[in-house]
């Protein structure tokens, strides 16, 4: 019940939203996430970055931060020699711009290859009418400006997440289009599932969204993850 621990800690905390510190409830349940660690100190990143053995991602982890990229709090493509500069440049962005932010950290993660890939987002709003929806549709910027998504009612059988997936008006772009690869569809499909199951057993979880979800042509990744608690 590993899960239950990480809701436990951040309810300790006194946060009622999470980031990517809840990375491991994704884990727990069996959807794909990078391997990625949260440092507390540059020394940390730096050994984190050194266990990756490549250029890594970093990012500031804070729960006054949810939209990491609007304050410069996201560096992807970082070499192991500019890791330590860089965790004390994320820090220093998030206290200029909120000067009593609580910060958790900075998460250390490997690069994920989105050129091969297709970013998708995956979520679940509780809604009071009709319970916990789940949602499904292309992330990045195509998910505010196509509003192509497809949403079901959390639990979803194996039928409807499929139906999710390939309901998009812009499925074919995961089939693989203009010579595309095509996307795993269904570890996109399962991710959906695993996601419906997470939801199902935690009613504390008001709402929750991978942002992107990284859908390439074998297997699926789980990068980034932000949620609300009740
Ligand atoms: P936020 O949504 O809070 O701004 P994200 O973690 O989603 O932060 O990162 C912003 C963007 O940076 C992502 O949509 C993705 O394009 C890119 N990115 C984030 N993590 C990775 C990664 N591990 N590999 C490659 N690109 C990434
Ligand atoms: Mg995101």
């Amino acid at each position: 019940e590993r899960a239950r621990e990480i809701l436990e800690r951040a309810e300790e905390r006194g946060d009622n939203r999470l980031g990517v510190e809840a990375m491991g409830l994704l884990d727990a349940y069996g959807i794909p996430t990078p391997e990625g660690t949260v440092a507390e100190t540059p020394e940390d990143a730096v050994s984190a970055a050194q266990d990756i053995e490549d250029d890594v991602v970093m990012k500031i982890v804070s729960p006054d931060i949810l939209h990491k990229s609007d304050i410069g709090g996201v560096k992807v493509g970082v070499s192991p020699e500019d890791v330590y500069d860089a965790f004390e440049d994320l820090v220093t962005r998030a206290r200029n711009y909120q000067p009593d932010a609580t910060i958790l950290g900075v998460q250390v993660q490997e690069m994920v290859d989105l050129d091969s890939g297709t970013e998708t987002i995956i979520g679940m709003n509780r809604d009071p009418q009709f319970g916990p929806l789940l949602l499904f549709g292309l992330g990045g910027i195509f998910v505010e400006i196509l509003e192509d998504t497809e949403t079901r009612v959390a639990p979803v059988s194996e039928r409807e997440a499929t139906e999710m997936v390939e309901g998009i008006r812009s499925a074919p772009l995961l089939r693989g289009a203009r010579g595309r690869d095509p996307a795993d569809r269904e570890a996109v499909v399962e991710s959906l599932q695993r996601l419906s199951q997470l939801v199902t057993d935690f009613p504390a979880i008001l709402e929750l969204d991978v942002n992107p979800l990284v859908a390439g042509p074998d297997g699926v990744q789980a990068v980034d993850v932000r949620l609300t608690v009740d």
